[in-house]
């Protein structure tokens, strides 16, 4: 009987392909039924698969025979004919099913199937979705091609477990930290503009979040998603910009110049190195020479126009919904840089009011405070001088020091001072507080808060929230009144000498 039966398929497999010619006899609940659906091609890890009963399809659902399916998936399949019981497990997971029964009992809790499995023409023939999908195989309908694929999901070799991004003077540094060393390629794609990466062989961490709004204006979101190769990486971008891709261990940093240079820090030599290494670009030469953004060519400008007062502008960095760098310990612990900032500027005002100095803030708690207001802010109140607190950051936890931004070579000399001479009454007294790795004062044209304040002004980094052993002295009282007494110093010397 069975091998009549066997025929029989055969010969309906035959007639199926001729289109008009569709329907069949089938037997299952103890009778024969005419068939009208397709005969579905199955398809197994891309490997067509010739079955002695196809995929049947009842209500858009199809049942797939059990063993012949899952057990070239790699599942153990086994049959109980006393309890009518299909048994297929794989992995941690195991299903049990009964025939003509809608409920599942997968790891031993009952769940409903849209069908349920069908003894058919003496086959165990079990619903292909559910129990596929279930396994965490890849499942697949083509009514085109009438063909039902199920595959094995590809494994990857590395898991994006997490990311993170922060904001120094002239860069946006987005870190992505990898369970292990990963391949990939990079490009940049216009209108809008934006940075492509696509990392291969790789996942991404299930509690991972697919899109991050940055907070900032010029590297905007930040998004992930999973592809069949692997994890593409979208960064999305104001303008277009150049930027950097380096490999670094387990990480891969994606460095954004928002100005027309991206400051080399005294590492950076040891990453190109490693990248070189790896056999990988570093720099993206498309964006090298022809989108290069040039700065203004600077000019010396007037000084303000009011008389000095013995009074100055304290911006703390960041705020709000803008946290500037961020750091995530192992902990999960966020560490922020408007929260350095805010402390060490509050500290700055309370000893320079001690000193007879009135100091108009910025901000003075934890608030957002558009980057492009603080310079007009300073000017509106016709300070003496400006001076913005920041904290720095770094794709290699090595960097560390205190350095301080002026305009150098092109700033105005305003009751006898200049920004150098801030920058550096500044930078000398914090060092000699602090005994921090002095990285100088730097010349800047280009810092919106610097370019955009009439009075002599200054943007300090007062240490990098990326080296672990400043990030703790920087979140220490201790070490945060250091800074601020060497910052109040420099500013209460820079006035003395104003005459104010
Ligand atoms: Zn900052």
């Amino acid at each position: 009987m069975k091998r009549l039966l066997s025929l029989l398929m055969v010969l309906v497999m035959l007639i199926a392909v001729i289109p008009t010619v569709n329907a069949a006899e089938i037997y299952y609940d103890n009778k024969w039924h005419t068939y009208e659906g397709n005969f579905f091609e199955l398809k197994v890890n891309g490997e067509e698969l010739n079955c002695e009963v196809p995929p049947i399809v009842f209500n858009d659902y199809s049942v797939v025979p059990a063993r012949d399916v899952f057990e070239k998936l790699g599942a153990t399949v086994n049959w109980s004919a006393e309890n009518q019981k299909v048994t297929v497990e794989y992995g941690d997971t195991k299903i049990e099913l009964i025939i003509n029964n809608k409920t599942a009992t997968k790891n031993g809790k009952k769940e409903l199937m849209p069908i349920p499995p069908k003894l058919i023409n003496g086959k165990t023939m079990i619903p292909a979705r559910y129990v596929g999908e279930t396994l965490g195989f890849d499942v697949k309908f083509d009514s085109n091609t009438d063909t039902v694929s199920i595959d094995a999901k590809p494994t990857y070799s590395t898991t994006l477990s997490s990311y993170t991004h922060s904001k120094s003077v002239n860069t946006v540094t987005v870190t992505f930290n990898f369970t292990k060393g990963v391949e990939y390629s990079h490009f940049l794609l216009k209108e809008p503009a934006r940075i492509v990466i696509d990392t291969k062989d790789t996942k991404q961490a299930a509690t991972l979040k697919n899109n991050t709004k940055t907070g900032y204006d010029d590297v905007t979101t930040i998004r992930v998603g999973q592809q069949p190769a692997g994890i593409r990486v979208v960064i999305d971008l104001a303008e277009e910009l150049k930027y950097t891709v380096t490999k670094s261990g387990k990480k891969l940093v994606v460095k954004i110049g928002t100005t027309a240079t991206i400051t080399p820090a005294p590492d950076e030599d040891k990453n190109d190195k490693e990248d070189k290494e790896d056999g990988k670009e570093t720099t993206d030469n498309k964006t090298e020479d022809s989108e290069k953004i040039e700065p203004p060519e600077p000019v010396i400008p007037d000084p303000p126009s009011y008389a000095p007062t013995r009074t100055v502008c304290i911006d703390p960095g960041h705020g709000g919904e803008d946290p500037g760098a961020i750091f995530t310990d192992e902990a999960g612990k966020i560490w922020r840089e408007s929260e350095i900032n805010l402390s060490v500027s509050l500290m700055v005002r309370d000893i320079l009011e001690k000193n007879n100095v009135k100091v108009v803030m910025t901000r003075d708690t934890d608030k957002t405070v558009e980057l492009t207001t603080r310079a007009p802010f300073a000017n509106a109140k016709q300070t003496a001088l400006f001076v913005s607190i920041h904290t720095n950051s770094y794709m290699s936890d090595s960097a560390n020091g205190i350095e301080t931004w002026g305009t150098l070579e092109y700033s105005a000399t305003y009751a006898g001072v200049t920004d150098k001479d801030l920058a550096q009454n500044i930078q000398s007294a914090v060092i000699s507080k602090t005994k921090a790795v002095n990285r100088g004062i730097k010349d800047t044209t280009t810092l919106a808060v610097i370019r955009g304040s009439v009075m002599p002004s200054v943007l300090i980094e007062v240490g990098f929230i990326s080296n672990a052993a400043e990030r703790e002295l920087m979140f220490s009282d201790d070490y945060r009144k250091k800074l601020a007494e060497g910052i109040a110093e420099g500013i209460l010397k820079t006035l003395d000498k104003m005459g104010l």
